[in-house]
């Protein structure tokens, strides 16, 4: 886990962890560069309480797979 997933399953009660890592597990990144995807949770990101109106918006982030570092897109995993 990231440092800021570390911090907020530290200060915040369980139930409102595993809600905010299962909203955050309907996401994934997508890198920009050769398309590899991997789970936001994995990635160290959190989403929650955030409206599907907002469906994909960018990022960056280190690529496990290219291992470049560079644009990501942040899309639902689950259609
Ligand atoms: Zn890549």
């Amino acid at each position: 886990m990231k440092l800021l997933q570390r911090t907020i399953t530290a200060i915040l009660p369980a139930p409102m962890v595993e809600r905010m890592r299962s909203e955050t597990n309907r996401w994934q990144v997508r890198c920009g560069a050769c398309g590899a995807t991997q789970p936001l949770w994995e990635a160290g990101g959190i989403r929650y309480k955030k409206t599907a109106t907002a469906s994909v918006s960018a990022t960056i982030m280190a690529c496990p797979n290219c291992g470049c570092l560079r644009d990501a897109v942040v899309e639902r995993s689950d259609g």
